[in-house]
């Protein structure tokens, strides 16, 4: 169950941003995390944009810093497309 007292607001959901979230969470914080990007994609690792995924041998889900799911189970709120 989330603090709703306490709240980090992380601006920009690329590597860093996960990482950011992920690391709340596995030291205990139960504060509201909000991760917010401008990008309308879940946060991704770009090294595997140039690497693997355009170079088309990987597909575009290993990019991602997280499964799409892990976001919820760890109730950590995404807000992309927003500045
Ligand atoms: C094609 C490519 C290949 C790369 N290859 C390598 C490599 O092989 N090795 C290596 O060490 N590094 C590599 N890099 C660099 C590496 O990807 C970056 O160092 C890393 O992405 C930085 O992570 P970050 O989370 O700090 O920033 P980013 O990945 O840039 O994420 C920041 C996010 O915040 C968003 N944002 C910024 N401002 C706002 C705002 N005001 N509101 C909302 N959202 C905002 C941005 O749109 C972006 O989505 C590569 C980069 C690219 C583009």
């Amino acid at each position: 169950m989330v603090d709703a007292h306490e709240t980090h607001v992380i601006v920009g959901a690329g590597l860093a941003g996960a990482k950011a979230a992920e690391t709340l969470r596995a030291e205990g914080f139960t504060g509201r995390v909000i991760l917010v990007g401008d990008e309308r994609e879940q946060p991704y690792e770009r090294p595997g944009l140039s690497k693997t995924f355009l170079a088309g041998s990987s597909p575009r889900g290993e990019l991602f810093v997280h499964d799409s799911s892990w976001y919820a189970a760890h109730e950590v709120e995404l807000r992309l497309g927003s500045r």
